[in-house]
């Protein structure tokens, strides 16, 4: 397979055609930004490690009736995916109080959510995503009503199946934000799962195990991001990759 043009270049994340007709490759770059593009770093290897940690994770929820876009490595940053007509919303599930919701409203840091909270975003870097509802989703005719009931039940099975998994590492999965796109008539996951979209916690230390090391300057980004992929996937995304300088 051939990479072709670039198709999109995000904050992250670059999208290129290929030679194969429906097959995309994503790469995974060592960006990292946070606070609205605000704050801008290179991290070295850290494509790398959201790349392995996407991949176990997609391959995993396939294997469990999820449908999403991984086809497979092409290298340990680059993912051969399937192409999907995007829907540009953020689909974050909160299983305990953290981020947003707790500066937005009188949540307390760590409160646990019974059943879990789907809040949905609008995917628009310019409007600063704004939170959105049925409604305001429906009325921008963003998708069906058929299709957000479809994408919230989805949203919630990915959340007990990863939180379950990684319960078994020790983690508390606290949220996680999730994209989807059409592909025929079924709705895929699309995007990324990663230490970038997601809250961890260590469950016995409480220790961010995720992009908030970053935000809030709480310790080595890196070194956190090779430890949680290494506890995530295993070895070959963890610590066999390189070592940082
Ligand atoms: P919050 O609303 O608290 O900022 O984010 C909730 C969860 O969704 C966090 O795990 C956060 O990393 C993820 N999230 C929210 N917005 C975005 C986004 O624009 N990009 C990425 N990668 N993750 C996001």
């Amino acid at each position: 397979m051939k990479q072709q043009k670039l198709l999109y270049s995000g904050k992250a994340k670059s999208v290129y055609r290929t030679d194969v007709k429906g097959t995309l490759i994503v790469e995974f770059r060592d960006d990292i930004t946070a606070f609205d593009g605000g704050k801008k770093d290179v991290l070295r290897n850290k494509g790398i490690y959201n790349a392995g940690v996407s991949a176990f994770f997609f391959k995993y929820l396939e294997e469990n009736g999820i449908k999403t876009h991984f086809l497979g490595m092409i290298d340990r940053n680059w993912m051969a995916v399937r192409e999907l007509s995007m829907i540009p919303l953020e689909v974050i599930v909160r299983n305990l109080a953290a981020g947003s919701v707790v500066r937005t409203y009188p949540f307390t840091e760590g409160a646990h959510f019974n059943p879990p909270v789907i809040v949905i975003d609008y995917k628009d870097d310019a409007r600063h995503d704004p939170m959105l509802n049925d409604d305001l989703i429906i009325a921008l005719g963003l998708v069906t009503p058929a299709e957000l009931k479809r994408i919230k039940a989805i949203a919630l099975k990915v959340n007990k199946l990863l939180s379950d998994l990684l319960a078994t590492r020790g983690i508390t999965l606290v949220d996680f934000k999730i994209e989807f796109g059409r592909r025929g008539k079924s709705i895929c996951l699309g995007d990324e799962i990663s230490m970038d979209s997601m809250r961890l916690w260590d469950k016995k230390t409480g220790e961010s195990l995720d992009k908030d090391v970053y935000r809030f300057d709480k310790g080595d980004v890196m070194a956190t991001y090779n430890r949680v992929a290494g506890r995530i996937a295993g070895k070959k995304t963890g610590r066999s990759m390189p070592k940082e300088p």
